[in-house]
């Protein structure tokens, strides 16, 4: 039987919610696995530079599974519909629990941080209802649990909570066009983390 103290496998990108994700489990004691997958987007190499900077003690697994003829990058990334990754958690949700299913098989716990942000069709708690049944039926793992330990939160409070005045906000790494490894300071992405940290 997994229980509130079974290991879990985090999502993992290294932005607000999952910086928070990971220290949501790691103050409970639980047992992580950091999973980061990559599709091939443009960030993702400054993701991947500051997780290897932050987390090098960490188990985490990269799966590479690109999708860049399918998420196209676009140069301008200004509203929330040009955000949209058609399918994204249901991916993500897919491709981590056949990668746990072959080599964790006793990691039956996936953690997302989504907050459920009603602006995007794939963050409802309905959604992740649904997607755990047909996982559970698919892989005949009746106790798999897609965990939204923030559902319901806003970005600020996650900050607040988990991230602001420790040693973790440096630790947060959010831009949709890195210069480098360094955040741009003026997509969508940095100036929602600027008024996040001033609200
Ligand atoms: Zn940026």
């Amino acid at each position: 039987m997994i229980d509130d103290q079974s290991p879990v496998a985090i999502l993992f990108s290294g932005g607000t919610e999952s910086t928070a994700l990971y220290r949501y489990y790691r103050e409970r004691g639980i047992e992580r696995l950091l999973l980061y997958l990559r599709f091939g987007l443009a960030w993702e190499d400054a993701e991947l530079a500051h997780l290897r900077k932050y987390y090098p003690d960490e188990e985490c697994e990269v799966i590479d599974c690109s999708l860049s003829n399918l998420y196209p990058w676009k140069e301008s990334v200004r509203t929330v519909a040009d955000n949209i990754l058609p399918n994204r958690n249901l991916l993500l949700c897919t491709v981590a629990s056949t990668h746990l299913k072959r080599y964790h098989p006793r990691i039956l716990r996936v953690a997302m941080g989504t907050l459920g942000d009603n602006r995007y069709p794939d963050t409802s708690r309905e959604f992740f209802d649904r997607l755990e049944e047909l996982l559970q039926l698919s892989m005949q793992e009746p106790e798999f649990r897609i965990e939204t330990p923030f559902y319901g939160w806003r970005k600020g409070e996650v900050y607040r909570k988990y991230l602001k005045d420790t040693p973790w906000e440096e630790r947060i790494f959010t831009c949709h066009t890195p210069i480098g490894n360094e955040p741009c300071g003026t997509c969508m992405k940095c100036q929602a983390f600027v008024r996040m940290k001033e609200g």
